[in-house]
């Protein structure tokens, strides 16, 4: 019983941390269809069958990988496959654990990150790491990088030549450092691993399986900071994070 409480509080204290630290103080209020329900159905990652654990790959031996990964780094920064990287300061490779269970995936570097050369440092980097923090995690343990390494002129979204041209880019990355889950955030990377005409509305929330890893569509941050005072879709993120969190044994 004093374990199960102490599981339970340590799930509400993450929560909460998610919360206030994305400025969702909504939470010390429920919700009226909250309240009203006392029969309240399991979270969707609690469902039955919700979730499937894969067979993780296994780790290939620490030195050949880091070779491969910093070999396929410096091959990103003087790319010229596509036009991208006449309009770029810096490419942007990605950063984290070349050993990371958890891989988070954006669209592509936007103003900061094409002067920095690190993937989401603007605003809504810091709000991925933020969101990075709730689940108990350190940015430093996660691999984050993007479906194009270079910036769209005015970030505009990616157009497909750009993204078939980046495609062996993210397919080597994913390859050698074997996450057991990828968030892909937004549309672009969504649809990276599961091409679809449906929103992400729609295709948030559920693990797709990419091989052996499984993949999380969920909202992208800047959508999050877009719409700053919806609370149901930061809700909604966080529900996500938690089926994540449940696959990774941190919840
Ligand atoms: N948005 C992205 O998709 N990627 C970044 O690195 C920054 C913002």
């Amino acid at each position: 019983m004093a374990g199960k409480n102490k599981q339970l509080l340590r799930g509400l204290e993450q929560e909460l941390r998610f919360l206030t630290e994305i400025g969702a103080d909504f939470i010390f209020a429920p919700e009226e269809s909250d309240k009203a329900r006392p029969g309240r159905r399991p979270a969707a990652g609690k469902q039955a069958g919700a979730i499937i654990t894969p067979a993780h790959p296994g780790p290939k031996p620490g030195k050949e990988k880091q070779e491969i990964l910093q070999d396929l780094e410096k091959r990103i920064l003087c790319c010229t496959l596509c036009p991208l990287s006449r309009g770029r300061t810096r490419a942007v490779p990605g950063e984290g654990d070349y050993s990371a269970a958890l891989m988070f995936v954006g669209e592509g570097p936007g103003a900061d990150e094409d002067i920095q050369g690190r993937p989401f440092v603007g605003r809504a980097g810091q709000l991925l790491t933020k969101i990075i923090a709730a689940m108990n995690t350190r940015r430093q343990d996660v691999y984050i990088t993007n479906v194009v390494k270079c910036r769209p002129p005015q970030n505009r979204t990616p157009v497909r030549e750009e993204i078939e041209k980046c495609r062996p880019y993210l397919l080597e990355q994913i390859e050698n450092i074997a996450p057991r889950v990828i968030v892909s955030l937004g549309k672009v990377a969504t649809d990276f691993f599961h091409p679809s005409a449906a929103g992400m509305s729609i295709q948030r929330g559920n693990f797709i399986k990419y091989g052996n890893i499984l993949v999380m569509p969920t909202f992208h941050p800047s959508y999050l900071i877009r719409n700053e005072g919806n609370k149901a879709i930061k809700k909604l993120v966080w529900q996500d994070m938690q089926k994540v969190m449940e696959v990774l044994g941190r919840k």
